[in-house]
């Protein structure tokens, strides 16, 4: 008797004429999650297993598993003759002391003795005489399940649960975004979604060194290395925008110094992002959440995006809903720790929550757009995440 781990993905992806596109992304992003543990990872009958690792492993390769797009559903298994004895022995580690139970069987190898119905029955027998009135039979709604699986080389799988996998698209089959990371909860979230559906993210994340220190950067190299274990790795740039703050705020109207800087962002970000290959810009904005993130603040950076989609996949979120996501993929104690961000550094006490777009063009006119760009180009970092 061994563990092996079942690994079931969602269908849909793996019909049609692209099906081995799906399938070798799929495969290659299952063994990157397993990479570094000695183990194998088979194809069998429309789904994975993973063989041969060590039991201490199994809590850590299921972890990492969890994080694959594309993945459905998960078991961990055990793996026994198809002796029906063997199969007893192996079931009665997964009973529990009291409640209901029932038998489900799945016999992928027909030339089996007994058929499905039979499997289960009889199992079921065995359970029930060997608990002796503990547990009782329910079909409808068992208080837990037994699941048989008999493979077709005198092997049977043996499992209880079903543990929820990501979902989703495997990474790889959807394109390249840049997602514009903050040190805050909104970015990695918009990330992880994108992600979800078969988008390869990289990140790009502005600072204002000395204004911001180096633990708020190692904060955003943090919240990349969470994000990248979804998204199958990532590569963060790290840009400079120190000088385009001071310049802001040296000759422009306070009310406007967001407003103005995130209009560099964006024009940095889509440059940046076709040097990359990058086939759009991701950011964690939500409607209404602050001031810059009103439809007309929306609109005013929006407008010096010229060539690339702007995807904003949580902008009809409420802050809780983004909450519940940025705990759910792991990101949300890291998010809240109390570093700078560079957009906090030279705050105007009222930003405009409606800036009209003359005003801004009158107020950018001051600057040298296209000089300090190259400048802050002259910064760019690179982390390579794996
Ligand atoms: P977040 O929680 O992601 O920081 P937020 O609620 O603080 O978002 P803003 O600060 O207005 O909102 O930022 C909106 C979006 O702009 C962010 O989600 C992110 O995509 C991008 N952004 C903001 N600051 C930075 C930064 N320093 N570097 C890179 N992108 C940024
Ligand atoms: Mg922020």
């Amino acid at each position: 008797m061994k563990k092996v781990i079942i690994i079931r993905y969602a269908e849909i992806f793996l019909k049609g004429k692209n099906r081995g596109f799906f399938e070798r992304a799929f495969e290659s992003n299952l063994n990157r999650a397993l990479k570094g543990y000695s183990c194998r990872l088979i194809k069998q009958s429309g789904r994975y297993l993973v063989e041969d690792f060590d039991e201490f492993d199994s809590d850590d390769i299921l972890e990492n598993l969890k994080k694959v797009f594309g993945v459905h559903t998960l078991s961990l298994a055990y793996e026994t003759s198809s002796d029906l004895p063997a199969i007893f022995e192996v079931a009665k580690l997964l009973l529990q002391e009291t409640g209901t139970f029932k038998v489900e069987s799945h016999r992928g190898d027909k030339k089996y003795p007994l058929t499905s119905v039979e499997i289960s029955k009889e199992l079921g027998g065995m359970i029930l005489d060997y608990t002796k009135g503990k547990l009782r039979v329910d079909v409808h709604k068992p208080s837990f399940t037994i699941r048989v699986d008999i493979r077709e080389n005198g092997r049977a799988l043996v499992f209880g649960a079903f543990i929820e996998g990501a979902n989703g698209m495997p990474v790889g089959t959807a394109g390249k975004g840049l997602l514009l990371l903050s040190g805050g909860i909104d970015s990695p979230v918009a990330g992880h979604m994108m992600a979800k559906r078969g988008m390869v993210v990289d990140c790009l994340h502005f600072h204002s060194y000395p204004y911001t220190n180096m633990q708020a950067k190692e904060k955003v190299v943090d919240l990349a290395k969470i994000l990248a274990k979804y998204t199958c790795g990532t590569t963060l740039y790290t840009v400079k925008v120190t000088h385009i703050q001071e310049a802001i705020h040296e000759k422009c109207k306070p009310e406007l110094m967001i407003t103005l800087l995130r209009r560099f962002m964006y024009r940095i970000a889509e440059r940046h992002a076709q040097r990359l290959g990058a086939q759009c810009i991701i950011t964690g904005e939500s409607l209404g959440q602050v001031a810059s993130q009103t439809i007309e603040g929306v609109t005013s950076s929006n407008s010096v995006v010229e060539a690339l989609p702007v995807l904003r996949p949580l902008i009809g979120f409420d802050k809780n809903e983004i909450i519940d996501r940025s705990v759910k993929m792991g990101a949300y104690e890291t998010s809240i720790l109390p570093f700078e961000d560079c957009c906090t550094v030279f705050l105007p006490d009222f930003p405009a929550t409606r800036p009209k777009l003359m005003d801004i063009l009158f107020e950018e006119r001051k600057l040298d757009v296209e000089g300090l760009i190259a400048e802050a180009f002259e910064s760019v970092e690179k982390i390579v995440i794996e």
